[in-house]
């Protein structure tokens, strides 16, 4: 178990840079015609500020006004003109942009431009009355009562906010867990989000990391081993409804099943659902499990500027009500009771999410999941026929294959990397035309990457049936021989065992 005693709070601060890495600094000003002229670029470290004093570009700093009025004009042109260049940056990267799980369809959010002429403020609880005039509440407890509609919880029942994004939902979710059960273990997979790791840190919690199948889901193997060994504790379990880097579906009747078997009765656990990403996707589709208030968990999470594309972060945190009063101070100066991470809160985001609620509805979304999940079927096929190791999960719009060895492709398409892996998530703006466009540049690069060198093996990373390296792309896999235990067969056999009594610890991953 990750021990959380023996921090001391200066431990914890240290931490908290590695928590919070600088990001890339992306206004390199880079265009399309410097990727496709690749001879004449010379590479530039300096967009990566870790650490080292940075240096800022001068059209960035922030320079102090002359005390000479007659500049003013001029200022304001520059000012603009600087602005109006970065548009077309931001522009040329929203349309090369496929690994990053943001919806870049931004443009009906202009009709919402003028609210920028208001300083909106949801600070304390969105049902609760506030002095203060400018909010955005209603349209809040509008969104909140869709999501709860969405999630099959009474109107009269639930509770939640809006919140700052993913991250955020799952700081209360896990908060809610915690004071619920104070004494409780926080599992999490080690293929969830990190946020959970920071959660256990800064919550100070005993947790456990419960391995994962080559599918990227929760091992409920390791889950009841690990479950077993402390018996004793109540368990806080944090169900990732797709991965962020497989979309993997962790199976939530298994993990309840689990616990049942384990001996956990219901006032014994608490199950937090991170849907940050395939929320928007798994509850409109027939054929899959859905995760619902109907099954004993306490919390769901959702990012509202992945999926569903507000052109801000924000998120949606819903729970049960009978849980909020564990947590909810009055708070007299501000005329509302504090029951939510942030005190002050986008007073925008709210309008953002209910404005594209409306506009596009249940069908319009259900849409837009559906042709995701046909493009992302597309994107698998072709890397397949042109010989590239990849996998997508059943119900994913996440497809993974061999990393590409060369930094210019992968931020030129601004693709996730881990290990030997690299994935595009398929979202509502990701077009045919662009997948053929991306397809086209990977196909013609990956001849003069691999000749001497051979291609990664993703065997370890996504199964061996998965993976079409020199090594495994023919002996078992293929011409029809039989396959060694592909994906789909580990999946049976463990759901096969929740069925059946659980036998002693048996192996889930890939035998070689
Ligand atoms: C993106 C993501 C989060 C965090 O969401 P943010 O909105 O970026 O804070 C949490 N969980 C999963 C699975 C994610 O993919």
């Amino acid at each position: 178990m990750n021990k959380a005693d023996g921090y001391t709070s200066g431990v914890v601060l240290n931490n908290m840079a590695a928590f919070f890495p600088v990001n890339k600094f992306s206004t390199n000003g880079r265009g399309p015609s410097d990727y496709d002229n690749q001879a004449t670029m010379i590479p530039d470290h300096t967009d990566d500020m870790g650490g080292k004093s940075h240096q800022l570009e001068e059209d960035f700093a922030v320079v102090e006004p002359k005390d000479d009025e007659s500049c003013a004009v001029e200022r304001l042109h520059h000012l603009t003109k600087i602005v109006t260049e970065f548009q077309d940056h931001l522009r040329e990267r929203a349309t090369n942009h496929l690994g990053y799980p943001g919806n870049h369809n931004c443009s009906h959010y202009l009709a919402l431009s003028t609210l920028l002429q208001f300083n909106i403020n949801n600070a304390g609880d969105p049902f609760k009355k506030s002095d203060h005039g400018l909010h955005s509440k209603k349209f809040e407890v509008g969104v909140l009562d869709w999501f709860a509609r969405l999630w099959g919880i009474d109107k009269d029942e639930y509770w939640g906010y809006i919140t700052n994004g993913g991250t955020e939902s799952n700081f209360h979710g896990i908060l809610l867990g915690r004071e619920v059960l104070p004494n409780g273990i926080l599992y999490t997979s080690e293929e969830s989000h990190y946020s959970l790791f920071k959660i256990a840190k800064m919550y100070r919690m005993d947790s456990e990391t419960i391995a994962t199948l080559a599918t990227g889901e929760m091992d409920c193997n390791d889950l009841r081993d690990k479950l077993l060994m402390n018996k004793d504790r109540p368990a806080i379990i944090n169900v990732t409804i797709g991965t962020t880097f497989k979309g993997a579906l962790d199976d939530l009747d298994l993990v309840v099943h689990t616990l049942t078997h384990c001996g956990f009765s219901d006032n014994q656990f608490y199950i937090h659902c991170d849907a940050a990403i395939s929320g928007f996707v798994v509850p409109f589709l027939k054929q899959v499990p859905k995760f619902t208030f109907k099954k004993p968990i306490g919390s769901v999470s959702i990012s509202g500027h992945k999926f569903l594309g507000c052109p801000m972060p924000c998120g949606v945190l819903i729970t049960r009500r009978i849980y909020i009063n564990l947590i909810s101070r009055n708070i007299e100066y501000i005329a509302s009771f504090d029951t939510t991470i942030a005190g002050s809160r986008n007073g925008h985001s709210p309008i953002f999410m209910w404005y594209v609620l409306n506009l596009k509805g249940r069908k319009g979304l259900e849409q837009d999941v559906q042709r995701c999940l046909r493009n992302a079927q597309y994107l698998r096929h072709r890397l397949k026929k042109a010989g590239i190791s990849s996998m997508l999960n059943e119900m994913s719009i996440t497809v993974v294959f061999e990393r590409p060895p060369d930094d210019e492709f992968v931020r030129h398409w601004q693709l996730q990397c881990l290990r030997n892996m690299a994935h595009v998530v398929v979202m509502p703006h990701v077009t045919v035309e662009l997948l053929e466009r991306f397809l086209y540049d990977l196909t013609r690069k990956r001849n003069t990457w691999y000749g001497k060198v051979q291609p990664p093996c993703l065997a370890e990373d996504i199964g061996i049936c998965n993976c079409v390296c020199p090594v495994h792309a023919y002996p078992t896999c293929k011409g029809g021989a039989k396959p060694r235990r592909a994906l789909a067969a580990d999946r049976t056999w463990l759901q096969l065992e929740a069925i059946m009594p659980i036998k002693p610890k048996v192996q889930t991953y890939f035998v070689y």
